[in-house]
């Protein structure tokens, strides 16, 4: 049964809003249409200009642009070597993606719990998940706030780890004035359209490290090298290869992104400070309205990210409401402000819990999922937008609230 929204108070918005939404303009389309009247609509000169582009824009070395963030986290742990006996730590506050990356490969994902205050994978935490089996830890950019890297990246030192950085959130995020994607061994990047550049599907994967790089590229592509550097060429064969020749040295996929995506990502990477700049502002409209509203809890942001935010959430002060979650989630919905939740953690999932994870793992994950909503937040929402969320969360979180001022004595 639909919900009927709130009597009295603001009017119900008339358009529904969604929690994100691509922002493509003239100039996006038009590079898409060149490349369709072009020869290449794949394995063209696009993608090498995607992934200089990606270099340029993060100090990163090395960019490997391939079909999807998903792709590019496979791609990650294949180049960590990650396999059979393999344990990898990451949060179970993300896309299901993050961990099931690690299967892919044979490896053992491990969840650590999260601080409470930045949603982010707890440091400490990670250290106490350590094992002799721990390979790699993939830290999740959370809403685009970065991860504390010095202090992962410690302890991955301390311990022989590598670290792998989910960044679908986060491009265009600083960590002290260093760009995502120059930092960690590994970081990917997703162009799905709800994250901050699109080209419609899409992914990539940084490094500064040439071996890892090479591994990359062997991957996107069914493990095939044409390169004679890479080759393994018996005494005088040379003669007998030519320009048809190639070899397989790996079990690669077909993970390459196409030249019509490339070119819409190059598109979009020059409005991703204007993307930035406008996530922030709408940040800190959404701030200034919820900072003492009761009911409503922030997210903490930590100086040392300058955030591109991809996600805006607000969490229920269930204390001082007299109803849960999904009471305010279906009030939204019904006031046309249609939210989400980021995320249910990755290990409920049946099939998780078909390979034994348990309820119960990760406390501080779990009772944040109890009580988060992400609402609205992409750069085309006009003022008149962000007003008419603020309104309705006042008017719901108001409505079902119990706070009461605390009277003097
Ligand atoms: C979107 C997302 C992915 C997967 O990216 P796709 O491009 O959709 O495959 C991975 N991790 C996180 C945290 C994401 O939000």
């Amino acid at each position: 049964m639909e919900k009927l929204a709130i009597n009295g108070g603001i009017p119900v918005r008339k358009v529904p809003i969604y929690y994100g939404h691509q922002c493509i303009d003239e100039d996006d389309i038009s590079a898409v249409m060149q490349v369709l009247k072009s020869d290449y609509l794949t394995c063209g000169p696009e993608i090498a200009r995607l992934e200089k582009r990606l270099c340029d824009a993060t100090g990163a070395k090395y960019a490997v642009a391939v079909s999807s963030g998903t792709a590019a986290l496979h791609a990650a742990c294949y180049a960590a070597d990650i396999g059979e006996g393999d344990e990898v730590i990451t949060s179970p506050l993300t896309f299901a993606a993050s961990a099931n990356c690690i299967l892919y490969t044979g490896g053992k994902p491990v969840f650590a719990d999260i601080d409470p205050d930045t949603y982010n994978i707890d440091p400490e935490s990670i250290e106490k998940h350590i094992t002799e089996k721990t390979k790699a830890v993939i830290g999740v950019d959370f809403t685009g706030q970065v991860v504390e890297l010095d202090e992962i990246r410690s302890i991955c030192k301390k311990h022989h780890l590598i670290l792998i950085e989910d960044a679908a959130h986060s491009i265009g995020t600083l960590y002290k004035g260093k760009p995502v994607g120059s930092i960690a061994d590994l970081t990917t990047f997703s162009f799905h359209p709800v994250k901050t550049i699109t080209g419609g599907e899409g992914g990539a994967v940084l490094t500064n490290d040439e071996k890892l790089y090479h591994r990359l590229i062997l991957f996107r592509s069914h493990g095939i090298t044409r390169s004679a550097d890479y080759m393994e060429l018996d005494r005088g064969s040379k003669d007998n290869i030519g320009k048809w020749y190639y070899q397989q040295m790996e079990l690669g996929y077909n993970y390459r992104i196409t030249d019509i995506q490339a070119a819409l990502i190059i598109s979009q990477m020059d409005k991703l400070s204007l993307f930035k700049k406008r996530r922030q502002e709408i940040v800190a409209l959404y701030n200034e309205a919820f900072k003492n509203f009761p009911g409503v809890i922030l997210q903490k942001e930590i100086s040392a990210s300058d955030t591109a935010r991809h996600l805006y959430i607000i969490q229920m002060d269930l204390k001082k409401l007299s109803v849960g979650r999904k009471e305010i989630f279906d009030a939204l919905w019904a006031e046309n402000v249609c939210g989400n939740v980021h995320y249910i953690p990755v290990y409920y999932f049946p099939y998780y819990q078909k390979l034994g994870y348990r309820k119960g793992l990760c406390p501080k994950a779990e009772a944040l999922y109890e009580r988060i909503i992400t609402i609205p937040l992409y750069p085309a929402m006009s003022d008149a937008d962000v007003d008419s969320v603020i309104a309705a969360v006042k008017k719901v979180v108001g409505f079902y609230s119990n706070y009461k001022e605390p009277q003097p004595v």
